[in-house]
């Protein structure tokens, strides 16, 4: 896509830090790292998110993740490691190319947690059977 971020990176009208680059896949630093080695990889194919990628694709993008994280960890010296996806603009998605985040971690940074919330009587039980419902009706 002309007007996406990350096809011009893909394409290489616009400068980034490639790590790895390979027949369907990139991967390239975070211009703005949560940590140092933060990185980010993208399908060289243009998908928004995660709605609207195939199983196929999400395959073949998370399939670089084993090595990806072994390098970055050891190049990092990370103690663990944070992969995320952020999808859709309410999600946090900014960049509308389908990307995964790498970001390192080390103990002495301190480990970051969501806010964890509680279900009502009978809510749980009532929000899995409306998953199990929509997964039933999906085609
Ligand atoms: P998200 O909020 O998941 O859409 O994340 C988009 C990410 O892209 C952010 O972490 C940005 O720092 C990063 N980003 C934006 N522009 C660039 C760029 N030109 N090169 C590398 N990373 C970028
Ligand atoms: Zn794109």
């Amino acid at each position: 896509m002309s007007d996406c971020l990350f096809c011009e990176i893909i394409q290489g009208t616009l400068p980034a830090n490639k790590v790895l680059d390979e027949t369907d896949i990139l991967a390239f630093l975070d211009i703005r790292p949560i940590h140092a080695g933060h990185t980010l990889v993208v399908l060289k194919k243009h998908t928004e998110n995660l709605l609207t990628t195939s199983a196929e694709d999400l395959r073949t993008l998370v399939s670089v993740l084993p090595k990806l994280c072994q390098a970055i960890q050891k190049a990092m010296a990370a103690d663990g490691i944070n992969v995320g996806i952020n999808s859709g603009q309410s999600a946090g998605q900014i960049v509308p190319h389908l990307h995964l985040h790498i970001i390192p971690r080390r103990a002495s940074a301190g480990a970051r947690h969501w806010e964890r919330g509680e279900y009502a009587d009978g809510e749980s039980a009532k929000t899995a059977e409306a998953i199990r419902q929509a997964l039933k009706n999906l085609p």
